[in-house]
């Protein structure tokens, strides 16, 4: 263990501090360090990020004491937020309870983000939890976060992952691990809701004030902005929900504590990406009744959307009748901004340029024919620019056959060459995504030592569109892995 001295010591490795988030009402954070771990050491370290970043990778290479919570950077001020959510539909204060917020940190070019340490020990909003996370899941968000990224969603990322030399009990004893995520923001719909549950106006205003000065400081000007504010909030979600369904990524555990208001993608618990194309795909072990299926993401969002509105209230109106209506007709625009992401999206999948009436049909048909041969969503995808691919045999049906003639006529319909298709096609199916198998490889690998197998994974991971991918990872599992849980006890 450190000692007196040596934990929480003060340690400068470039980090160009900016603490907004602290200059909130005290209502929002509890000022904490982390707890100080046995033995820091430094499994992986994002060096494009970090260079990215504006910081030197061979200074963090020497800071797995920073990256495990026992140093803390200089002039970081560690908190950890609270907030509040509804989890599977139900009500809940949580906060953070293994995490600690470290502080802002201004980028090149001026960008503010987030550096939190992830399984830094108990916090007031702990719980009964022991503040922990272990190896496995803390690598798997990282390889996760990253492949999201490379694929253009939005997401919060991965900057390192230290062990702590202490086991901690889950089912079994495991490595304890400290993620370092980075995120536009850790402002989530729940922190909204933790306001306005404690009926405090005055922080409610300041918290929307922060975030649209955040996020969105083009409105700021806007004499209706917090109206504003609620309807840029939901545009961003209904883009972010329309690219995981063109990847085919299901979040899993779309509580409102899960969703941030910056629209990046957060919380990756038991995310998964879908094999066979099936809209009622669900890998979560603890959702048992499909609420956060592939296909019922959109309504879930909406959903979310409602709770952040209904927290805004007071903001949209002070007459709340005026308000409530406010609200509705911004959440009436919902399904149609979600509708036109997703179409939009979907014929770049099928490499068109331009817009006719009969497109979300066309593209209906072909994922009703997917679903009934049991195909695989990229595969087939990537398939269809491919010449080779499509003419494998799962090609030769007479469903697939009738589609593929009004798709090609579809095709002759707009000014553009196969080829410009074909790029365009490229460049929105990817060849690879996550597969869950080869990510449980990548784990077991890492986690019993090996770091090999997961450093080839990423690297395929970080070129999604390209034509590199070794077979072996853009082959699907074997039938019968269909079964496959993933599980929230990270
Ligand atoms: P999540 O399902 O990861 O979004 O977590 C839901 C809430 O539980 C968050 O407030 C977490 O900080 C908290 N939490 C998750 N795991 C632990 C843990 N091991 N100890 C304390 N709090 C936790
Ligand atoms: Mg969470």
């Amino acid at each position: 263990m450190p000692t007196d001295a040596e934990r929480n010591s003060t340690v400068d490795v470039g980090w160009n501090w900016d603490h907004s988030y602290v200059r909130l009402p005290q209502l929002f954070f509890t000022k904490i360090h982390p707890v100080p771990v046995f033995e820091p050491r430094l499994v992986i370290l994002n060096q494009p990020l970090a260079i990215a970043l504006g910081l030197d990778p061979e200074v963090l290479k020497n800071a797995a004491a920073i990256f495990a919570g026992n140093k803390i950077p200089a002039d970081s001020e560690p908190i950890a937020q609270a907030y509040a959510g509804h989890q599977f539909g139900g009500f809940t204060n949580l906060g953070d309870g293994r995490a600690v917020l470290l502080g802002e940190h201004l980028a090149p070019g001026g960008r503010r983000i987030d550096i939190q340490l992830k399984g830094s020990g108990r916090t007031p909003y702990s719980r009964g939890g022991d503040g922990r996370a272990t190896l496995g899941p803390m690598l798997r968000e990282y390889i996760i976060s990253e492949a999201m990224h490379a694929l253009g969603i939005p997401t919060t990322r991965s900057l390192a992952v230290a062990t702590t030399g202490e086991e901690i009990f889950r089912t079994e004893l495991l490595p304890g691990a400290v993620l370092t995520r980075i995120a536009a923001s850790h402002i989530r719909v729940g922190t909204f809701q933790y306001a306005a549950a404690h009926e405090d106006l005055a922080a409610l205003t300041a918290l929307a004030d922060h975030t649209l000065q955040r996020h969105f400081p083009e409105l700021m000007e806007s004499e209706t902005r917090y109206f504003d504010f609620f309807q840029a909030v939901m545009d961003r979600q209904a883009a972010l929900i329309a690219k995981w369904l063109h990847v085919g990524f299901i979040h899993g555990v779309m509580n409102t504590d899960n969703m941030a208001l910056s629209g990046e993608t957060i919380d990756y618990g038991p995310c998964a990406f879908m094999n066979d194309y099936d809209p009622d795909t669900v890998f979560s072990s603890i959702d048992r009744h499909g609420r956060y299926a592939y296909d019922k993401q959109p309504q879930i969002a909406r959903w979310n959307l409602a709770r952040l509105a209904e927290a805004m209230l007071p903001l949209l109106h002070e007459d709340q009748k005026t308000a409530v209506d406010l609200a509705n007709e911004a959440l009436g625009s919902f399904e149609s901004r979600f509708q036109a992401y997703w179409l939009l999206g979907m014929r770049s999948k099928l490499g068109l340029f331009t817009a006719e009436k009969e497109d979300a049909a066309l593209v209906q048909e072909l994922l009703d024919w997917m679903h009934a041969s049991h195909l695989d969503f990229t595969n087939t995808f990537r398939a269809l620019s491919d010449e080779t691919a499509i003419a494998e045999p799962v090609f030769i049906d007479a469903g697939f056959l009738t589609w593929h003639s009004q798709w090609a006529a579809r095709l002759t319909r707009q000014p553009h060459s196969p080829a410009e298709a074909a790029e365009k096609m490229c460049a929105h199916n990817p060849a690879v995504i996550p597969r869950n198998h080869k990510v449980e490889e990548a784990l077991a690998a890492a986690v019993a030592g090996d770091l090999s197998v997961m450093q080839r994974l990423l690297k395929v991971l970080a070129d999604p569109y390209g034509d590199t991918a070794p077979q072996e990872y853009t082959t699907p599992p074997p039938q019968g892995a269909s079964t496959y849980q993933t599980f929230c006890g990270t």
